[in-house]
Order: structure tokens, then C-alpha cells, then sequence
């Protein structure tokens, strides 16, 4: 049996779905270079600007100097430095919980959660727009998986009245395709009502919204309702790093059970220690002034967008404003034509979206400049 790899990629080409890598050959900054040329970028998560700020890299190398560049070990073995801890500290202060846990990646978060707290006999119960990692850690875990439609809570109040065992609810906050919100407050109340438990992704929440950047769930004052909070430290935060806030009894668990959390190398403890100082900003006057500067672009985007009758006007305040277009290749072509034109705006298709959503995706960051805004809205027009 022949395994077709070809005929695989073809039909990829065919359907509008066929991606590549392409190179950057400059910093994660609003003009990057692409491959030779010189574009506007808004397709980064760098939400504040932090990427390739001169605090984050001074903060980097002022660690490497004192804690060297690897870890060298799993966090159980030795690989567990003084960077790690008190970024742990520091995240579950500011996630208003007992204790935190921080893992290599946004993606290992779920992947070594789910499957420690949930086991065949349970049940998880998705929105059906959840992101990639909270999908995969659900079957992974091997409980039960549930779906219910984009924040229709009819139908999950339903599937909660029927869930069995250990029962969790996933949702996103700020969703990463559409950019909208989940209505957390009825999330939190029927999740209560049915004594669920629920694990909040504020990926794309946190560091741009709520007060400090704490988030949507602190934004509504739920942050103390909601059992497993996680979020990555590779977007608003600028490097790279995963993780959950949660009671102290669920860390300790994660400890012992977590698979991606246990069987990794622990992170750089030079990233650990940046990743303190990145929260230190984001909690403090600078990333007041930086969330200020970002919902100024959001404003003016939105005020556009939404004329076109493309956003709810209600769910305002993400930095992700997707342009829906629907056809797979007519949503291709518009990027391309953007880029011709100097300006990075992806468009986001199946799989990562359901078939016929294919979209533009603008991602807006506190380090734009006004006129940048301006000139990507005037392309959008013409
Ligand atoms: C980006 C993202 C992740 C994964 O985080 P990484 O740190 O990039 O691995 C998880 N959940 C959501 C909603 C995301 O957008």
C-alpha cells in the first residue's frame, strides 16, 4: 500500500489549504522583514509590545548571566531554580489564586491537566470553538467529550444536566479566531448550579484586559469562581511559557501527575525570570499605558470593522478583529493581495477554522503607531 504523501499535498493545493513557512529576518516588531522585503505586521499575538522590547531583552540576559541559559533538568529532577518559583508565586497573586504552575508551553497546559484530573467515567464539555490544545488534552484524558455551539449555554446547561462522574467545563475567554468573549458570567453561574468545575483559557486575555491585564474573569470579579485558570506566557507576555493558577491541592496533583509538566525539561530559568518581569510590567503603570495605546488601535479598527457589519459591537476590547470572507481561496487571495501590497494580515482557514469561515485575521499591538493603523485601514478600503 502506497502512502500517497503526494496526492495528500495536492489535494491540499486543491482546496485553498496548503501552508508554508515563510522566514522573518527582523524582530517580532511592528515592520518586520519577510524574506527580503519590508512589511506592516498584524498578524503577531504580541498584544503590549513585549517581544522585542529592550526591558524583556535586558531582563534575558541579566538572567542568563546569573542562572545560565538551559535548566538542564525536568522541574522533579533538578531543573526546579529560584526564576521558577517565584514566577509561580508572583502568577498565582496575580491570578487571585492558592498557587500556580508554570509549564513550557500554552499547549502542554491542557495536555497534562485534563488527563490528571479527568479519566474515563468524566465528563468534559467544550465550546465548540476551543482551541486546538483543549480539544486534544479533552481526549486525551479519555473522559467523556462533549460539545456545545459558540457560547450556547441552553445546550450546555442540557449536557450538564446529563454529565457524569468528574465534570469540567472549557471554554476560551477571548476567543483567538473571532476575538470575541465568553459569556463567563452565565458560564461561571450554571457551571455552579450543576457543581462543574471550569478551566478558563485567558490566552488572549491576559495582559490586555481587565484591571492589571488580570483577564476577563478578573474584569467580571469571577476570578475566585473559576477552579483552573490558565494562559500562556507567548503573547501579551512576549516569550514563551505556559500556565494553570488553581488551587494549591490541584498544583500539587499536576505535580505528581501531569505528564507534560513532568516528563520536559524544565524552561530556561532565563525565560522564567523574564516572564516576572514581563508580569511585573503588565501589572503596573507601563502596561496601563500599553493597554491604553493597544484599545486606541482597537477603537479605531472596530469603529471600521464594525461600520461593515462584520463585529458585534457589544464584545468590544480584544486586539483580534477577524474580517470574515468565507471562501477558503477567495480569503487567500486577499491576504496575498494585502501582502503585495506591504501588509501582513493572515488568513485563517480550515482547519483551524470550520470549512467555509475562512477569514482575515487582524491582530492589533500597543507598539503600532497610529498611521500604521490608518494605512492598513485605507488598504482595507481600497
Ligand atoms: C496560543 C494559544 C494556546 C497555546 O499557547 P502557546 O503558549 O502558544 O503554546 C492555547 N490556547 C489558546 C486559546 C491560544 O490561543
Amino acid at each position: 500500500m502506497s502512502w500517497q504523501i503526494q496526492a495528500e499535498l495536492d489535494e491540499l493545493r486543491d482546496q485553498g489549504l496548503w501552508r508554508d513557512l515563510r522566514r522573518l529576518d527582523s524582530p517580532q516588531e511592528p515592520v518586520v522583514q519577510l524574506q527580503g522585503k519590508t512589511y506592516l505586521n498584524f498578524s503577531s499575538n504580541d498584544y503590549l509590545g513585549l517581544a522585542a522590547s529592550e526591558t524583556l531583552k535586558a531582563a534575558l540576559h541579566e538572567a542568563i548571566v546569573r542562572y545560565g541559559a538551559g535548566s538542564g533538568a525536568s522541574r522533579l529532577v533538578c531543573g526546579t531554580m529560584s526564576p521558577h518559583l517565584e514566577l509561580e508565586e508572583a502568577l498565582a497573586a496575580f491570578k487571585g489564586s492558592e498557587a500556580a504552575l508554570t509549564f513550557t508551553s500554552g499547549f502542554a497546559v491542557p495536555i497534562g491537566t485534563l488527563p490528571a484530573l479527568l479519566g474515563p467515567g468524566d465528563t468534559v464539555i467544550l465550546d465548540k470553538l476551543s482551541h486546538a490544545c483543549l480539544v486534544d488534552a479533552a481526549k486525551l484524558s479519555g473522559a467523556t467529550l462533549r460539545v456545545f455551539p459558540h457560547n450556547h449555554l441552553e445546550k450546555l446547561e442540557r449536557l450538564l444536566q446529563t454529565a457524569k462522574g468528574r465534570v469540567l467545563v472549557v471554554t476560551e475567554s477571548i476567543f483567538s479566531m473571532d476575538g470575541d468573549a465568553a459569556r463567563l458570567r452565565e458560564i461561571v453561574e450554571l457551571k455552579d448550579r450543576y457543581g462543574a468545575w471550569l478551566l478558563l483559557d485567558e490566552a488572549h486575555a491576559v495582559g490586555v484586559l481587565g484591571p492589571q491585564g488580570r483577564g476577563l474573569a478578573a474584569s467580571l470579579g469571577l476570578e475566585k469562581r473559576v477552579e483552573l485558570q490558565m494562559g500562556t506566557l507567548s503573547k501579551a507576555f512576549g516569550l514563551s511559557g505556559g500556565y494553570l493558577a488553581a488551587s494549591r491541592a490541584v498544583v500539587d496533583l499536576l505535580i505528581n501527575r501531569a505528564r507534560s509538566f513532568i516528563y520536559t525539561t524544565a524552561p530556561s530559568p532565563a525565560v522564567a525570570a523574564a516572564a516576572g518581569v514581563a508580569l511585573g510590567l503588565i501589572q503596573g503603570p507601563e502596561g496601563d499605558r500599553r493597554r491604553e495605546a493597544l484599545q486606541q488601535h482597537v477603537r479605531q479598527v472596530r469603529a471600521v470593522v464594525e461600520g461593515a457589519g462584520q463585529t458585534d459591537p457589544a464584545q468590544a476590547s480584544s486586539a483580534i478583529i477577524p474580517l470574515i470572507i468565507g471562501d477558503e481561496k477567495v480569503a487567500v487571495e486577499t491576504s496575498a493581495a494585502l501582502r503585495e501590497a506591504g501588509f501582513l494580515v493572515p488568513a485563517i482557514r480550515y482547519p483551524t477554522v470550520a470549512r467555509g469561515t475562512a477569514r482575515l485575521r487582524i491582530t492589533l499591538s500597543a507598539a503600532h503607531q497610529a498611521q500604521q493603523v490608518d494605512a492598513l485601514l485605507a488598504q482595507l478600503k481600497a
